[in-house]
């Protein structure tokens, strides 16, 4: 089957700091790829850049056959079509858990608010949070609202899920609720391409994993290969460094 996502020679500086230089990415539909690597490895520029919320200095991204960073693309239309959850901050404090799931799809996709809601209702019950639907974030443990940034960010039916180390805010013992769910939805078939640097949930989710340093893919295979027989000196060492 042809790739869902290709990233084909993405470069991103800011100022004359190359942060992501000659990035190719492929991801195949039903797959999850992890992006791994030390802070500032440029991990979440790729997934800004990916988003449409960043723009490329050279190379260009195709979802679905269709260069998405064509400048004649509506870049709003390509976000609609992309998921993305970030560490923390993710929801809207003054709006209910409901209504956080529900403002996407009435207001981008003009979906009723009766059916917005049900099917916010049907997305907060699959992640265990039927009885927050009323609550407003702060009323919410980290973990929590996490599950209902991912349930909102799924509520505009994405065609690829984009996670940015979605545990690293939460305390330890949320962790686990949190990547539950991201093996939820990948046993439901969800693409998904995440940062994270939780190795053993990378080893235990991913398809592929990809290994960052200074902007560029090092190395990447299956997570089998490269976090279980890494051949880069440099995917070595951080992979020793972490563990
Ligand atoms: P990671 O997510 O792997 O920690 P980032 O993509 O956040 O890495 O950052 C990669 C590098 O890009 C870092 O050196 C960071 O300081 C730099 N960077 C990220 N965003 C910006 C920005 N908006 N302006 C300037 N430098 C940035
Ligand atoms: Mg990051």
């Amino acid at each position: 089957m042809s790739a869902l996502l290709q990233a084909h020679g993405v470069r991103k500086a800011f100022g004359d700091h190359v942060v992501l230089d000659a990035v190719d990415l492929e991801v195949a539909p039903h797959t999850v790829t992890a992006l791994i690597g030390a802070s500032g490895s440029g991990k979440s520029t790729l997934l800004r850049c990916l988003n449409l919320l960043e723009t490329l200095d050279d190379g260009w991204i195709e979802l679905e056959g269709e260069d998405i960073t064509d400048p004649r693309v509506d870049a709003d239309a390509v976000r609609r079509r992309i998921g993305i959850v970030f560490q923390a901050y993710n929801l809207f404090p003054h709006l209910s858990v409901l209504d956080n799931c529900t403002l996407g799809p009435r207001r981008v996709l003009g979906t009723p608010r009766r059916e917005a809601e049900d099917e916010a209702r049907r997305l907060l019950a699959r992640f265990g949070l039927e009885d927050k639907a009323g609550a407003y974030p702060d009323r919410l443990s980290g973990g929590q609202q996490q599950r209902a940034a991912i349930a909102r960010s799924l509520a505009m039916r994405p065609t690829l899920l984009l996670l940015d180390e979605v545990t690293s805010a939460l305390d330890p013992e949320l962790v686990g609720e949190v990547l539950d769910a991201v093996r939820e939805l990948q046993a439901e078939g969800m693409t998904m391409v995440l940062a994270t640097h939780e190795m053993a949930f990378a080893r235990s989710v991913a398809d592929q994993v990809c290994f960052l340093e200074g902007g560029r893919v090092v190395e990447r295979g299956t997570a089998e290969q490269v976090l279980g027989d890494p051949q880069d000196e440099r995917t070595q060492r951080f992979l020793r460094r972490v563990s």
